[in-house]
């Protein structure tokens, strides 16, 4: 029988709300577009096997290791949360089950390669397996390279994880577009390297002009976690989902914390937590928030909330009129006034 050794690589991608927009358009394209690159080369269609694995409110391995010409784009779901470790931990977990160890009958896989790409704040408990990663995995089971999405992402968490740390200096869809052809430059490269060069370190192809690697010195303060707030709503005319970005303005925390409209984010796939139906458990008030964003469906100008707490789009700014909620059918008479409204957590 004979066996191609494998060239196993993991993409890890972060699928929270603040992910939202046209980045994350081009994140899909992005890895589409790479799956394609890599059918066109022979040695990378020989050798090396993909697994997706995301993270958002929780991780899950959306595509198991599977060869370049069995893969089958899906389309990423969006989700509330920014579970960096579980994303992790649910990496080792697939590697261990999947990959073939070299033993004395059979050479194993090659060393994986791990691309990690994140624009957030984890949110939950994550640097018990980031430390495991780093001492453990990086350079000795697995080359992990990072890659911050956007100015803002701090870059001492994901340093934690991996020395190969690259930021994205913005998250305009050209960017990200070059950025998976780097990546799948890189598993070209890596999958001849490894036939002709045994397994010395990962050579790796120059990087597009707005992508660089993050200097140890770029002691950058921690960015404030709380730069964003998300804001859940549904078009009152044709119930689609989107996503309310405001960023804040000034240097109040807490409740004194101004934020203003940046965006509106059609959102297509959303994974809802069932026991949410819609609602938050962080709370802003709305005297906090300054503007809006038109809906992205129907641009509706402002937006409102119904007496149940769910945020749906509103064509009036000013007066009372009678809506139909999307999100629970209760029909209402709206007017002004102050409340607290339910916020993502990013
Ligand atoms: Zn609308
Ligand atoms: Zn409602």
């Amino acid at each position: 029988m004979s066996y191609y050794r494998r060239l196993p690589v993991y993409l890890l991608i972060d699928c929270s709300e603040s992910m939202a927009g046209d980045g994350f358009t081009a994140v899909n394209q992005g890895l589409a577009a790479m799956i394609g690159q890599l059918r066109g080369n022979p040695m990378a269609l020989e050798s090396a096997f993909i697994s997706l694995i995301t993270f958002a409110s929780s991780a899950q391995q959306v595509v198991p290791l599977t060869d370049i010409l069995k893969f089958q784009m899906p389309r990423l779901k969006l989700g509330s949360g920014t579970s960096l470790g579980a994303g992790l931990r649910l990496w080792l977990e697939c590697m261990d089950r999947e990959l073939v160890q070299t033993t004395a009958q059979q050479k194993g896989d090659y060393k994986p390669i791990c691309f990690l790409l994140t624009d957030g704040e984890p949110t939950d408990e994550w640097e018990r397996v980031a430390d495991q990663v780093r001492t453990t995995v990086v350079g000795k089971k697995a080359n992990v390279i990072a890659l911050a999405c956007g100015p803002d992402v701090d870059i001492n968490k994901l340093r934690r994880i991996t020395e190969t740390v690259l930021v994205i200096k913005d998250t305009e869809p050209a960017s990200f577009s070059e950025f998976f052809k780097w990546v799948s430059a890189s598993v070209s490269t890596a999958s001849q390297k490894i036939e002709g060069a045994g397994e010395r370190g990962l050579g790796l192809p120059n990087l597009p002009d707005n992508v660089q690697v993050a200097q140890a010195g770029d002691g950058r303060g921690a960015p404030d976690p709380d730069r964003y707030i998300f804001i859940h709503a549904r078009c009152v005319k044709n119930r689609g989902f989107y996503i309310l970005r405001y960023g804040k303005v000034g240097h109040g925390q807490g409740r004194n914390a101004i934020y203003q409209a940046v965006a509106a984010h059609r959102v297509d796939d959303f994974e809802f937590d069932q026991t949410a139906q819609g609602k938050m458990n962080l709370q802003i008030s709305a005297d906090n928030l300054q503007d809006a964003a038109p809906c992205p469906y129907c641009q509706n100008p402002v937006w409102a909330m119904c007496g149940n707490g769910h945020v749906h789009c509103c064509p009036l700014a000013a007066g009372t009129l009678s809506l139909t909620c999307p999100w629970c059918n209760k029909t209402d008479r709206y007017g002004e006034g102050s409340f607290e409204v339910g916020r993502g957590i990013g």
